[in-house]
């Protein structure tokens, strides 16, 4: 199916049911003035070329008629954060009343944390993993305090095992279980964000679900990446981003999903705000709550509308794509050829430990510098240099991730080629 020439990316661009997409997208340049080959999807998604123009016509209508535009037709902004609701349920898999798009990634695990880390003196554990983001740890280790119990004793971390840099799903799953009644939260990622690897996130719900636990997953490397089913595989709670594979731009707003089971649960705690209060009476301005009846009542202030506007601009082209289904089909394909294009070009050079199976990876490669007599900064460096855009991740690391919007595969071909290049085959191996 694959083979090592120019020849064999361009035949697969030709196939491609999904390669015009490209072209409403604008690639940042390289140093020679060529569109980069720009595989940081995991990192930043590059801009949708119509970006600029559903942001400025937010902007114009704030020029024109500005507070006007709160509820003037079309799109009144009151409301703007609906335009995208529908869309982003598609993309996780879950109801349009389960799913808000509001604040950023961490605050929404505050937003969730708040009300569905409940403990108690019995049942007071949360389970993260061992290479948890910074950001998601912080903000465990914190939720965990302000409740007045100690990360010592509360917090329990799963790790891969000595040597191997994988979790395994049936550690996980046996700590689920071994923590048993003393598990309030299962906290983990759909996908881990320096290997690459996807969790098998139904299982691991099932297993919190048995010990009467609350499971709920960051999905920054999932949302967009990988076909996700939330609300089937009963997912409590999920967060994410939507500057990653969702291409919404730096700073872009977050998502939140909430089971519609607990949706309605009027005993759930929950920070408050105006924006949580039902549409109809919001502006009576009583004080007296009155929520809505979807995750939005988790919304506590009004919508950043041109952040909302710049994600609109990437929703469209995910549904013009036909969606996670033949975006996955597309990467399914990118994958198989860049493993293709390592194992007969990079072997004993760079070596992946992302997963290779494919129900337990998405689009980002965690490669590794086994070359010892080459610095692996400076491979990455010498791909910077060629116009590769990657991501350098201590200690030896370089991630890249060739997205099925925009990646081409002569992305693919080309990167590996400068790989090939920095990395001089006479001095490898040894
Ligand atoms: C990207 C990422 C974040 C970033 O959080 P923000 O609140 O958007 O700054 C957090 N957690 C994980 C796992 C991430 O991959």
């Amino acid at each position: 199916m694959f083979s090592n020439d120019d020849d064999c990316a361009s035949r697969l661009d030709q196939a491609d049911p999904l390669a015009g997409l490209r072209e409403h997208f604008t690639i940042p340049k390289s140093a020679y003035g060529t569109d980069s080959v720009y595989l940081v999807g995991h990192s930043l998604g590059a801009m949708p070329s119509a970006t600029p123009r559903y942001v400025a016509a937010e902007l114009d209508r704030w020029a024109e008629i500005g507070v006007h535009g709160h509820h003037q037709a079309p799109n009144p902004w009151v409301d703007y954060h609906d335009l995208v609701v529908e869309q982003m349920a598609r993309v996780v898999g879950g109801g349009t009343d389960e799913v808000v798009v509001m604040n950023a990634l961490t605050v929404n695990l505050h937003l969730l944390l708040t009300s569905f880390y409940r403990p108690t003196r019995e049942r007071h554990v949360v389970l993260i993993e061992e290479r948890a983001f910074p950001s998601d740890h912080f903000a465990v280790e914190s939720q965990i305090r302000q409740r007045g119990f100690d990360p010592e004793t509360s917090l329990v971390i799963v790790s891969p095992r000595p040597g191997e840099k994988l979790l395994r799903r049936s550690d996980i799953l046996d700590s689920v279980a071994e923590i048993g009644e003393q598990l309030a939260v299962v906290m983990l990622p759909g996908i881990q964000y320096y290997t690459g690897q996807v969790l098998d996130m139904a299982s691991i719900v099932e297993a919190g679900h048995r010990v009467g636990a609350t499971v709920g997953f960051d999905l920054a490397h999932a949302a967009g990446n990988i076909e996700l089913d939330l609300h089937e595989w009963d997912v409590d709670f999920a967060v994410w981003c939507t500057y990653k594979y969702l291409n919404s731009g730096p700073g872009g707003v977050g998502g939140a999903f909430v089971n519609r089971r607990h949706v309605d649960d009027q005993d759930l705690h929950k920070f408050l705000g105006w924006w949580g209060n039902r549409r109809d009476t919001r502006f009576e301005m009583s004080t007296v709550y009155e929520p809505v009846a979807t995750a939005e009542s988790w919304q506590v202030s009004n919508s950043a509308v041109v952040l909302l506007a710049s994600l609109r601009a990437s929703l469209d082209l995910v549904d013009r794509a036909g969606g996670m289904a033949a975006i996955r089909r597309k990467a399914e394909i990118q994958i198989g050829y860049l493993d293709y294009l390592l194992d007969t070009e990079m072997q004993g050079r760079i070596e992946s430990i992302t997963p290779r199976e494919l129900p337990e990876r998405g689009s980002q490669f965690a490669l590794e510098v086994v070359d010892r007599s080459v610095e692996g900064r400076a491979v990455f460096d010498g791909l910077t240099e060629q116009g590769v855009s990657s991501d350098w991740r201590f200690p030896n690391v370089i991630r890249v991730a060739p997205t099925p919007l925009y990646n081409s595969f002569r992305d693919i071909r080309r990167f590996v080629s400068v790989l090939d290049q920095v990395m001089p085959r006479d001095r490898s191996g040894a």
